[in-house]
């Protein structure tokens, strides 16, 4: 399988690890499959008898053409191991009308585990296959919860190392603790005086610095990033749906309808792919928090970034610019106009789709969005009619998953993506759930004791976890111990 950019008119071809490796194309597209992936109705139902594991190794070689068979068997059976992951990396659990596919039961407690365990084995391959001398040096800006998963997927990745910044006092407590205490012999955290902005400025000066990548590359690395734009995160997210449809046990010719908390357009994204893969997918519901700029871009036609920008209890969906939407835009309106679509919205901040292709774009995907009192409204009324818990990214999913379903009159069973653990949200849950909420590792206490709901280990163990590191710098010295830190031999 070749890949191309979604800017590149020419169509110039890449090789699968130089895409993993790359991250993005020189033309500042992003890279997608130069042709169609399918698997036949036989293909799938081979699956069901398999693993996780082995169905994400032969979903991911379909795309993965460059790697051998075995070596991505092995990998992601280090990546969705029991110890990472218990016993269904994946699960289903029904409440009422709706089916959830909880993906938080990886190290981290939220579904980004399910892309960053496997992502930095795809990483090392392609070094690997690519031939180079180097290794790859990943640089991270975190406001919290991204940090802690690329920490535990690239923590002892062969050809790997990883350093987060992260903004001192701009994290929660527990998150703070869970990248402190990150264990692994590859991996730094680093405290910044300022805010996440000054973090992500100061990652990408260095990734620039020509005063860093020279003796950088002396001591035998070269810089990478672990962003959801690389397709070495993508392809993981298609198995989960894959893998969802086959567990659900749909009667011939049904479909399932799924609904997914939307931010970067990552995850609703790979669920597309695997409808056009063969899934027997039917809608797609794009659910975003008050940060609604994808409802209005669905219903109208019109991206606009132009807007207020809101923080909200889902801060993973607290997102203007979608990046993975270029992705969709590239399927259905070809390199030429993507090309334009991003220079209007870097330009001016705002592009319009045509007609035709809004129309297109609708046929798949129902847009809908949930302010903060629908969240915790659904947070409340989820946990007092069901028993079961769901955080406030969830919550939106399943306020736009019952909007759609009463607007629709669709008969289709309903999936929503469960993205994150709702004790990873402790305070916005208690609130919603009209406790007096705390903080911390209290309120995760306090939350488990009210509801009689079990808070995940990896959680709750922090409380006796040991801090390992405790550098905390200015912006400017930033360079200095990513310099400092490729230097120490491992
Ligand atoms: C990242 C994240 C999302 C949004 O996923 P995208 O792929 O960016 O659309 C939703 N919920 C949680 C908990 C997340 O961490």
């Amino acid at each position: 399988m070749k890949f191309v950019s979604t800017r590149d008119i020419a169509g110039n071809e890449y090789n699968s690890y130089e895409v993993i490796k790359n991250g993005i194309a020189a033309d500042g597209g992003l890279f997608f499959p130069k042709e169609k992936v399918f698997f036949a109705k036989e293909e799938l139902l081979s699956l069901k008898e398999k693993s996780y594991a082995d169905r994400a190794a032969f979903i991911i070689s379909k795309y993965l053409t460059d790697f051998s068979k075995a070596a991505l068997a092995y990998s992601c059976k280090e990546a969705y191991s029991k110890e990472k992951f218990g016993s269904h990396p994946a699960p289903l659990r029904k409440a009422g009308e709706i089916t959830y596919l909880e993906l938080y039961h990886g190290p981290t407690c939220a579904f980004k585990d399910m892309a960053l365990q496997l992502m930095p084995r795809l990483l090392s391959l392609s070094i690997e296959k690519s031939g180079v001398n180097e290794d790859a040096l990943v640089l991270v800006a975190t406001s919290g919860d991204t940090g802690k998963a690329a920490l535990e997927g690239f923590a002892d990745v062969n050809r790997t190392k990883i350093m987060v910044f992260y903004p001192e006092g701009g994290v929660s407590e527990i998150q703070k603790k869970q990248m402190l205490s990150q264990k692994g012999s590859n991996v730094n955290v680093c405290g910044v005086v300022g805010n996440f902005d000054d973090c992500q400025t100061g990652v990408k000066n260095i990734f620039q610095n020509e005063y860093v990548i020279k003796p950088l590359s002396k001591t035998g690395h070269f810089f990478s990033s672990a962003n959801s734009i690389n397709f070495g995160r993508l392809v993981p997210q298609v198995v989960y749906y894959i893998s969802a449809c086959i567990d659900m046990n749909l009667p011939e010719g049904v479909l399932c309808d799924i609904t997914v908390p939307t931010g970067n357009f990552g995850n609703i994204l790979a669920a597309y792919m695997a409808k056009k893969a063969g899934a027997p997918i039917g809608r797609l519901i794009c659910a975003s928090n008050k940060n609604k700029v994808l409802t209005d871009f669905f219903t109208t036609g019109v991206y606009d970034r132009r807007r207020e920008f809101f923080l909200t209890s889902s801060p993973s969906m607290d997102i203007l610019v979608s990046s993975n939407l270029e992705r969709l835009l590239w399927l259905v309106a070809g390199a030429g106009k993507t090309r334009e679509y991003m220079k209007n919205l870097k330009e001016k901040g705002v592009f319009e789709v045509d007609a035709d292709t809004l129309k297109v774009l609708q046929e798949d995907i129902y847009a809908c969005f949930a302010d903060e009192k629908d969240c915790h409204e659904t947070i409340r009324k989820t946990f007092e009619e069901y028993n079961y818990l769901i955080d406030p990214h969830t919550a939106v999913g399943t306020f736009a998953a019952e909007k759609y379903m009463k607007e629709t009159d669709s008969n289709n069973p309903m999936l929503v993506v469960s993205t994150a653990s709702p004790f990873k949200f402790s305070p916005s849950v208690s609130r919603a759930l009209g406790l007096s909420s705390g903080e911390g590792l209290d309120a995760m206490d306090r939350l488990s004791e009210y509801t009689g709901i079990d808070a995940p280990k990896a959680l709750t163990g922090l409380r006796y976890e040991k801090s390992r590191f405790f550098t905390v710098v200015k912006p400017e010295s930033m360079a200095e111990e990513v310099i400092k830190f490729a230097n120490q031999t491992v």
